[in-house]
């Protein structure tokens, strides 16, 4: 197996751990592209130890006099439409989307376009325009391979069985750093406090999320979309230890989990190598030495995130994008101290009662809500500062 391969958020966290694997199968892959939003010092790394010569970079004003980090010959793609046109590159026959947001979702749609095999980290492009960014890989005939560990786990359990068969889908959670605090304790988060994930090591809007359990939340709409399975038969439970990744519970009452240790590396290297595997041995479970694993159901009165999307999921409009954009705005307030960290799904659930969203005709409406939210939320946010 060859593949070759441009990584966009090749600077971010799924980006980094993507390139370790990579790095130790270098017989398997070439880097033919790779692209981030404003980090081009550690593009110019990457591309000097991959030698990859086609480099992207979506903020114009970050690349401006920077071009000499780079080998002489190597192609720019700059802004949006050259993220879009990088995607389309003849030579690759894989994209991997890892950029923060939904500043992937132009890229993800050129990569469809371009019969691009997908490897998709990037959940709130499906949160937000998963009906159509699904809709065009069906037309296209692109494969769409989850990274996000629960999804990747679905998708392997999912392996030679029909979609027909499907009774529910069991996320797992770990539950994140505060899920024994109080209602009380709660109130009093600091930053540096959330930024402390007890098991993943993961980019910081994603730990916020996960503390807040915004992040599975955005996981049931994520795979709803990827899975094709209606919200109401996806569950969630906390596993504190992350080693079941989620499971698929069939009609027959059977249940297929996928365990590994928790490390983004082991979904990265599913997606990178299928339909086959990487062969290089990693550590995995000991299970004699695990002892035991623990399941619980979670608590939605102190998750306040994991009930509003249930309510957004039931809307007839682009409220799901709602909430992802609302969500977006205040953990960004959260991490500039403006607000208190209960305040994150406040801001959420005020931003739905006045706004639920466009119908979700097209695109164009994703789009529309992403920007109306938005500027909703901050508005809402600038009350509590
Ligand atoms: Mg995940």
């Amino acid at each position: 197996m060859f593949r070759h391969i441009i990584i966009f958020g090749a600077t971010g966290s799924i980006g980094t751990s993507t390139l370790n694997v990579i790095r130790r199968n270098r017989h398997h892959f070439s880097v033919v592209g790779i692209a981030a939003n404003t980090n081009v010092e550690k593009l110019a790394q990457i591309a000097h130890e991959f030698s990859v010569p086609n480099v992207g970079i979506f903020d114009k004003h970050a690349f401006t006099g920077k071009d000499s980090l780079f080998k002489r010959g190597t192609h720019f793609f700059v802004g949006e439409d050259g993220l879009c046109e990088l995607a389309q590159l003849s030579e690759a026959t894989a994209v991997s989307m890892a950029m923060a947001g939904i500043a992937g979702l132009k890229p993800t749609m050129a990569a469809i376009e371009g019969k691009k095999t997908l490897l998709l980290a990037s959940k709130e492009i499906l949160v937000a325009t998963g009906k159509f960014v699904m809709e065009s890989a069906r037309t296209n005939d692109v494969q769409i391979l989850p990274v996000d560990s629960e999804h990747n786990a679905i998708f392997q359990c999912l392996l030679g069985n029909g979609n027909d068969f499907i009774d529910r889908l069991i996320l797992t959670a770990s539950g994140g750093p505060f899920r024994n605090f109080s209602r009380q304790e709660m109130e009093n988060i600091s930053v540096e406090q959330a930024l402390r994930h007890p098991v993943w090591n993961m980019g910081k809007k994603i730990t916020v999320d996960s503390a807040t359990m915004a992040n599975k939340a955005l996981e049931i709409v994520e795979a709803k979309w990827l899975f094709d399975v209606p919200s109401d038969h996806i569950d969630v439970v906390i596993h504190p230890e992350s080693i079941v990744h989620s499971m698929v519970k069939f009609c027959d009452g059977s249940i297929i989990a996928q365990m590994c240790p928790p490390n983004m590396e082991y979904p990265i290297a599913n997606c990178l190598f299928f339909p086959e595997r990487e062969r290089l041995a990693k550590p995995s479970i000991n299970f004699a030495e695990q002892g035991r694993l623990n399941f619980f159901a979670p608590d939605t009165t102190k998750f306040p995130h994991l009930a509003i999307i249930r309510r957004c999921l039931e809307a007839d409009s682009n409220a799901c994008a709602v909430f992802q954009a609302a969500n977006e705005v205040a953990v960004d307030e959260f991490l500039n101290h403006r607000i208190k960290f209960t305040q994150i799904s406040e801001i959420v659930a005020k931003t739905l009662d006045i706004y639920l969203g466009e119908p979700m005709t097209s695109l164009k409406s994703c789009e529309e809500s992403v920007i109306k939210a938005r500027s909703t939320a901050k508005g809402i946010a600038k009350e509590f500062n």
